[in-house]
């Protein structure tokens, strides 16, 4: 008998989604793929079935990711739609807000991206001047975010900004939903050396004016709450994003190391193309250990132990992938250039997971500090 860490029902998931991904494969078009997995319920396997979703968590939603990715056809907004922005309005929004966005999220039906880097804040998002002030019954957004994934594709991005505390004076999160054609709120495409269907966009945000009902929870303390409870998710499916693309390069290299011969045998019969990608597999598997701990500790709702589980599986993960990727197109050699096997793009595409959500490095010092208790440099 063999004894599965994963349930059955997960099994029988991924192996659909499998299914799923290897009909579309590698250049696919994201939208055909997007529109019949929201079909399926594969998008809003996370949301909660009073609001159309299939009652399952981040655990669901992450093997929906790596499944897809493993097929070559990654869904960036994936991370961002159901995981951060879905979580997000599930456990905090008002009643209406969940009613309004919940079902189409969960269907995929409509997107929503969520902005919190700026100019001046990526890795410190202390740092961010986004800021809400009221004006009568309303809000007047004002600032700047860049590297918004999918602005473009989205009904409204959910975009982190601060407010005055009415108490203190001082400036507190807040999470806004603006929608995509609202006046004030543009948006100018970054020219990006990737080769991912979905863009990355600068905002910018000029007396964006919102009716109260756009602010997440409408008005109680809970903004940073709110904003941790979107990150844990965030960074568990970045974790799977990677595993899946990994996957891909390793099962790619290995396809074309058992029947390219330049001498008597194989060259994936020489240990020195052989053993890195079983290094590779490995720490894959690895990775994928750790974000399956992250993930069951947030859905068990223990965002304080997942906090730290999520990190170590989005580092484990980007590390892995981007180690996976290199020594998949050095297998193919010079094949590993061509665009016929299109490997080589996803070199870029594989840093992706170094940086964001969260850089290596900040994940470090997060265990250094949280983890370890050394003290800070910063
Ligand atoms: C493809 C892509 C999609 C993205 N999508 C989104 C999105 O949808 N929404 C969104 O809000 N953002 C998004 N981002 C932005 C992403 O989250 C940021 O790029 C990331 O947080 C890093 O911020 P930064 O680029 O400003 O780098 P910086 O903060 O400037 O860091 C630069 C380098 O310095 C290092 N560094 C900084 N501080 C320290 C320190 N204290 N100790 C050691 N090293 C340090 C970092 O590790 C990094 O290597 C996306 C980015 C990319 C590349």
């Amino acid at each position: 008998m063999t004894t599965h860490i994963e349930s059955e029902e997960h099994r029988a998931l991924r192996a659909a989604v499998a299914a799923l991904g290897t009909r579309h494969g590698r250049g696919h078009d994201h939208r055909a793929l997007w529109s019949e997995a929201g079909g399926l319920g594969y998008l809003g396997v996370n949301l909660p079935e009073a609001y159309g979703g299939g009652g399952g968590g981040i655990t669901e939603l992450s093997i929906v990711l790596e499944e897809l990715g493993a097929a070559g056809c990654p869904l960036l907004m994936l991370i961002v739609s159901p995981a951060i922005c879905g979580t997000v309005i599930a456990r905090f929004g008002t009643e209406e807000q969940r009613r309004t966005w919940l079902p189409g999220l969960a269907d995929g039906s409509r997107l929503m991206a969520f902005g919190i880097t700026e100019p001046d804040a990526g890795s410190n998002s202390h740092r961010i001047t986004t800021t809400a002030r009221r004006d009568g019954a309303d809000w007047l957004l004002s600032g700047r975010k860049v590297f918004v994934s999918g602005v473009d594709i989205a009904d409204a991005t959910l975009v982190v900004g601060r407010t005055e505390d009415a108490r203190t004076g001082r400036l507190k999160p807040c999470l806004f939903i603006v929608p995509r054609d609202t006046p004030g709120f543009g948006r100018r495409k970054i020219d990006m050396e990737l080769d991912a269907q979905e863009k990355q966009f600068e905002l910018t945000l000029d007396d964006v004016r919102l009716p109260a009902g756009a602010l997440v929870g409408g008005g109680d303390d809970a903004g940073l709450l709110q904003l941790f409870a979107g990150l844990n998710p965030e960074r568990i499916m970045t974790a799977a994003f990677a595993i899946g693309m990994g996957r891909y390069a390793v099962a790619r290299a290995v396809e074309y190391a058992r029947d390219r011969t330049v001498w008597t045998s194989p060259i994936g019969a020489h240990q020195a193309i052989a053993h890195p990608l079983a290094q590779a597999h490995i720490d894959l598997e690895l990775a994928r250990l750790m974000m399956q701990k992250a993930a069951a500790l947030y859905d068990a709702g223990d965002d304080a132990g997942a906090g730290e589980a999520a990190n170590m599986a989005k580092y484990a993960a980007g590390e892995a992938c981007a180690r996976a990727v290199d020594q998949a197109v050095h297998t193919l050699g010079g094949n590993g250039l061509t665009r016929e096997f299109g490997l080589a793009s996803l070199i870029t595409a594989a840093r992706v997971a170094r940086i964001a959500p969260v850089s290596r490095e900040m994940i470090l010092n997060y265990v250094s500090h949280q983890t370890l208790g050394l003290p800070k440099s910063y």
